[in-house]
C-alpha cells in the first residue's frame, strides 16, 4: 500500500481524460483472492514490460464472476505503457479449452509498468462491449493498485466497476 503510483503526464491529458466516463457502474467484478494475486504476481514478473491475460468466468445482470486467470503472451514487446497485444493464439487455445463447460472468456486484464491503473486511449480502441477490463499498476515492480473498467452504455468511454474480492 506503500508504493507510490506514478502518473505521467499524458494521463492528465484531454485525450485520457476524455477516456474515462466519471459515472459509475451498478455492476461489480467478483474476484477469488487467488486470482487477484496471480495477476499481480504476473505484473511484477513481467515488469517492466506489460503482461495481459484473459479472465474466464461467467456474467449476469449484476456484473462479472471470475474463476480463472489465463496469462497470454503479449505481442507487444515495447515497454509503453499504453499499448498490448493479446496474443489471438493464446485467445484460441483458452477458448477451445472452455468448450462444454458452462464458462466463457470475459474480459482481459493487463499491467501498467510504472502508471496508473486507468485506461487509455489504445485500451479504449481495443474494448470489446461487455468485457471487463481490469488494470493493475506495477510501480518499481510491485503491484501498487489494481482497478477494473468496462464501457459504458454509449461504448465511448470507460467507467470503473466496483472490485470484490472474496
Ligand atoms: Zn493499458
Amino acid at each position: 500500500m506503500t508504493t507510490p503510483v506514478y502518473e505521467p503526464a499524458r494521463f492528465s491529458s484531454p485525450e485520457y481524460l476524455a477516456v474515462i466516463d466519471e459515472t459509475s457502474s451498478c455492476k461489480q467484478f467478483n474476484i477469488p483472492a487467488s486470482c487477484l494475486q496471480s495477476i499481480k504476481q504476473q505484473g511484477e514478473s513481467g515488469f517492466p514490460h506489460e503482461i495481459c491475460g484473459l479472465l474466464v468466468g461467467c456474467t449476469s445482470a449484476t456484473g462479472w464472476e471470475i474463476s480463472e486467470v489465463h496469462q497470454v503472451t503479449n505481442l507487444n514487446h515495447e515497454r509503453a505503457a499504453d499499448r498490448f497485444e493479446l496474443d489471438p493464439a493464446g485467445y484460441q487455445a483458452v477458448d477451445k479449452q472452455l468448450r462444454g463447460t458452462g464458462l466463457e472468456i470475459i474480459g482481459v486484464y493487463h499491467s501498467h509498468p510504472d502508471c496508473p491503473a486507468k485506461p487509455s486511449p489504445t485500451d479504449l480502441e481495443s474494448a470489446w462491449d461487455g468485457f471487463a477490463y481490469p488494470i493493475v499498476s506495477i510501480c518499481d515492480g510491485k503491484a501498487a493498485d489494481f482497478k477494473c473498467w468496462s464501457l459504458n452504455d454509449q461504448g465511448d468511454a470507460f467507467h470503473s466497476i466496483r472490485v470484490q474480492e472474496h
